[in-house]
């Protein structure tokens, strides 16, 4: 498609912009997307593919370490980390070439080049080259910019000893120690990848708990199952300050008493959250409000300023990949008048991390469920007494389900454990179809299978499990 005056024009080609423009060509809408670097964004080329590439190998690297267990015999296991490396690179790229391809089925125009707003329904750009490209008009515009690493001051990333997760994906050479700061899902993951390659781990947190945007108690039991693997776990803690020596960095970090200790690691790994990508858009000129970092925007995505939107990690949290993607297609349809759209369930958004043990959950957690007011029936069943996980080998975790006690409303569900990203979705089904215990109770699962302890948690929660 050519020309420059199109129906919607998207700025940014991650998970938010690209599904929305795929969405929009459905609806069709003539449409274009002007994209910086790759197609495919941060979850695509950095973020959520290329670090569960890097993790798939780490878990095969364990679990050949334990052959043994299994009846196997893989002696002298070893490493490459080029190709490690290598190998996450390539499922990256394969995945920004699926999207390219994507664009060109769905008669997308995408345009190589920085985008900025030039006014109410005009984007000027510019091409890599620095040549300006010719003006784009359309009455819908969505902002899919994105975001990036958080810095703080004392703490900026040099991309050679201090590291952001872009230098964490692709080390030229394989740390022996590594301080990881912040311990959200980005700072476990690699805290769990590093780790699990035999690099000395510590985990830096300024609250009182790893993961702390999940239940407690699952939590907890992270935290338990990372220090039994060797991560040292600083919680209630605050790096004060890094020193960089000639291949090293030591960190001043205040205890929670107040006491100040200093740890000495090879790199350091900031992971203490994002920033979205507002600045340089024009976005101040036209009027855009912008909140601690974010577009300020309503349940259909809409900016204050008529026909410009925001999605995805530009507009707020929860950063997650598939947020983006619902809040573009969400967008896309509310644009496009369809009256069947409904505002997104940030009760029924998903949260995974990809450790070992994987974490996962949707909904409240118990602490918030009680803080709403409600009376809470709560289940809870281990791996250690299901039958699949026995014969897998992978007895660590629990399936953890919360029912509002009146209306036996699923409120949330929290897991941790082996595939527990997998397992997530029936209760993500189930939240989003407003699902009580009765029905859950009704449905079958597979026997033997990891997701019968849903259903067991679900009985559990009613004194009914069965095998507990
Ligand atoms: P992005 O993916 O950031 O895409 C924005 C795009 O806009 C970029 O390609 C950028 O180049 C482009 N852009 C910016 N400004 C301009 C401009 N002015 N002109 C043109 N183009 C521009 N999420 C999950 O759900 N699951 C995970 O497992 C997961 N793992 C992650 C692991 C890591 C290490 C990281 C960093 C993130 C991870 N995330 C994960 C988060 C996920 O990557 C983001 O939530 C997601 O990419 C957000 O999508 P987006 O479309 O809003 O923005």
């Amino acid at each position: 498609m050519t020309g420059t005056r199109f129906d919607l024009a998207i700025i940014g080609a991650g998970p938010g912009g690209y599904v929305a423009a795929i969405r929009a060509s459905q609806l069709g809408m003539r449409t274009a997307i002007v994209e910086r670097e790759h197609l495919g964004g941060i979850c695509l080329n950095w973020g959520c593919i290329p670090t569960k590439a890097l993790l798939h190998t780490s878990e095969l690297y364990q679990a050949m370490r334990q052959a043994s267990a299994f009846g196997l015999a893989a002696d002298n296991v070893r490493f490459d980390l080029d190709r490690v490396v290598e190998r996450s690179r390539k499922a990256a790229e394969r995945l920004s070439n699926g999207v390219a391809y994507l664009m060109r089925k769905n008669d997308i125009a995408v345009i190589d080049g920085t985008a900025r707003l030039i006014g109410q329904g005009r984007i000027g750009v510019t091409a890599k080259t620095g040549e300006p490209l010719p003006d784009i008009e359309a009455p819908h515009i969505i902002v899919a910019t994105g975001a990036r690493p958080k810095t703080l001051p004392g703490l900026e990333p040099d991309g050679r000893l201090i590291w952001t997760y872009r230098e964490a994906m692709i080390p030229p050479n394989f740390p022996k120690s590594l301080l990881i700061i912040g311990s959200g899902a980005i700072g476990i993951e690699f805290a769990s990848f590093y780790r699990s390659l035999g690099a000395e781990v510590t985990v830096v947190e300024m609250l009182p708990r790893i993961l702390p945007a999940e239940d407690a108690e699952i939590s907890g039991l992270a935290r338990e199952a990372f220090l039994r693997q060797g991560i040292a776990i600083h919680t209630g803690t605050r790096v004060e300050g890094l020193v960089k020596d000639a291949d090293s960095v030591t960190a001043r970090l205040r205890k929670p008493g107040g006491d100040i200790e200093e740890l000495t690691t090879a790199r350091v790994i900031l992971a203490i959250g994002i920033a979205g990508n507002v600045e340089g858009l024009g976005l101040e000129q036209l009027g855009v409000r912008i909140e601690t970092g974010h577009i300020a925007i309503d349940e259909w995505c809409r900016t204050e300023v008529p026909g410009l939107y925001a999605i995805g990690d530009v507009a707020g949290p929860p950063w997650l990949a598939h947020k983006a993607s619902h809040e573009g297609l969400i967008c896309v349809e509310k644009i496009a008048g369809a009256d069947d759209v409904q505002p997104l369930d940030r009760t029924a958004i998903p949260s995974c991390t990809y450790s070992a043990p994987q974490v996962a959950s949707v909904g409240l957690t118990e602490e918030a469920a009680r803080g709403a007011g409600h009376a809470l029936k709560i289940g809870r069943f281990p791996y250690s007494a299901n039958g699949k996980a026995i014969a897998q080998g992978e007895t660590e975790g629990l399936v953890k389900t919360i029912f509002d006690a009146g209306t036996g409303a699923l409120l949330g569900a929290h897991i941790i454990g082996a595939e527990a990203t997998e397992l997530i979705h029936s209760l993500v089904v189930a939240k989003t179809l407003e699902t009580t215990e009765a029905e859950l109770i009704a449905a079958i699962f597979p026997h033997p299978t990891l997701s019968e302890m849903i259903g067991e948690s679900v009985l559990d929660a009613y004194g009914r499990a069965l095998h507990i």
